[in-house]
């Protein structure tokens, strides 16, 4: 299948990984202007949680159209953004309690950059390896799940340091918790050879790697960071950006690792597609922030803050956190099966509906070839699956958190024939 392109108007540096001229979505549904449905299990890259133009959604969006598109946040006061702290306060622990918003992931993460040096006074930031943080120079300093995000834009920022994780040490024959043990062990190591604790204003990983493959580290490598951190007085910062708002069968993927971060990173699943993004922290930290010294002309848009009060009713009331661990469950247990029948794959692995599905080669080599193919497989019958990992060789499940048994049961159909075919 030969791959639709924008005009020679659009620039070339987004790549395209459907032929889709999409027209409208609906619920797990993406419709093209010639009226074909799709099955959309990227969710926008987890951003959709709610489904595609949930209706209550949609609804507070008009009524917030007909009323105010902006109202910029230092000249006016606007009461939604308190409404909207206290809808976010109130999924989370007590001590998390104070926010900023913006508009995208990589703003976010900025933000989160700049909080922690202004208020710690400390220049220096530890990274995970794996990590995607975003593509602003300073986020993008953090990522670390594909060179081609990095290639071409160097220098980046500096005072970057980046551990191991243990996800990349598999080919070592340590067992998981050796592996924990060995990657903590470097964690202190890089603190006494390359940026003291004197200098590290804060560490940031995401709790489950994302574009890094899916990853769902061992509990005991989330919380010795957290250890760490308390023992050397450094900020811990859970980049939630793609786990958060119920995409891992929590409201937030920290509660799986019974650690809290200083600060929370969140954007995509809070608004149903809106253009909102945050940072949480406690009130304490977030006021060492002089005031005016950070900011944006935008953020938070009317228009997103509608739709992220409204998208968090809608997973509370409907119950979506709990279905999304419900459904991911029934979901890996399927794989699992379809994994014990394919030798080409290799590991099924995820929290609620965020499963990653790892294939490799015949010959043994991380399976890049096996994955595309099976991911334009399953487009070509009408099912939108993405990749992820360093190698992109781990297909990712990201439904809608509205999916039902059933739309697993038919999109595992369709998955299960493009496996057996992309095998030849
Ligand atoms: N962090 C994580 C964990 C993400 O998944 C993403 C987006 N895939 C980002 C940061 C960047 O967000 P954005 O693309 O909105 O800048």
């Amino acid at each position: 299948m030969s791959l639709k392109s924008y005009s020679d108007s659009v620039s070339k540096v987004w790549p395209l990984f459907t032929n889709i001229d999409v027209d409208y979505g609906e619920g797990i549904f993406l419709y093209d202007r010639k009226g074909k449905k799709y099955i959309d299990f990227t969710s926008g890259i987890g951003v959709t949680n709610t489904g595609h133009c949930h209706p209550r959604v949609v609804n507070a969006i008009k009524k917030q159209s007909e009323k105010l598109l902006h109202g910029q946040t230092t000249i006016l006061y606007n009461s939604m953004i308190d409404e909207l702290a206290s809808s976010i306060k109130k999924i989370l622990p007590d001590e998390l309690n104070c926010m900023f918003f913006s508009n995208s992931g990589s703003e976010a993460v900025e933000s989160a950059i700049k909080l922690v040096r202004h208020a710690t006074g400390k220049p220096n930031i530890i990274c995970f390896q794996g990590g995607y943080h975003g593509r602003s120079i300073g986020a993008l300093s953090l990522t670390t799940a594909k060179s081609v995000y990095r290639s071409g834009y160097q220098p980046l920022m500096s005072g970057v340091f980046v551990s191991p994780h243990p996800y990349f040490k598999q080919h070592s024959n340590e067992n998981s918790e050796q592996r924990v043990k060995h990657c903590l062990d470097e964690l202190e190591h890089i603190l006494n050879t390359q940026t003291s604790p004197e200098e590290t204003a804060a560490m940031i990983i995401e709790p489950i790697l994302g574009e890094g493959g899916y990853v769902v580290p061992p509990k005991s490598f989330i919380q010795g960071i957290r250890n760490i951190c308390d023992k050397y007085n450094i900020l811990l910062i859970f980049d939630e950006i793609q786990t958060g708002f119920g995409r891992t069968g929590k409201y937030f993927a920290f509660e799986h690792f019974k650690v809290k971060p200083d600060i929370l990173v969140i954007a995509k699943g809070i608004a149903s597609g809106l253009p909102l993004s945050g940072i949480v922290a406690n009130k304490k930290l977030m006021d060492k922030w002089v005031t005016g010294s950070h900011g944006g002309t935008y953020a938070p848009n009317p228009l997103s803050i509608a739709a992220a009060v409204e998208t968090i009713k809608v997973l509370e009331e409907e119950k979506l956190v709990h279905n999304s661990e419900d459904i991911g469950n029934y979901l890996l247990d399927k794989l699992q099966n379809i994994k014990n029948k394919h030798p080409n794959v290799i590991d099924v692995r995820g929290k609620g509906l965020m499963i990653g599905c790892e294939l490799i080669e015949e010959d043994g080599q991380s399976g890049t070839y096996i994955a595309e193919k099976v991911r334009k497989n399953c487009l070509s019958k009408g099912l939108i699956l993405l990749t992820c990992g360093p190698y992109n060789q781990v297909i990712r499940w990201i439904p809608p958190l509205t999916t039902k048994k059933s739309d697993i049961d038919r999109s595992l159909k369709i998955f299960e024939i493009a496996l057996k075919q992309s095998l030849g």
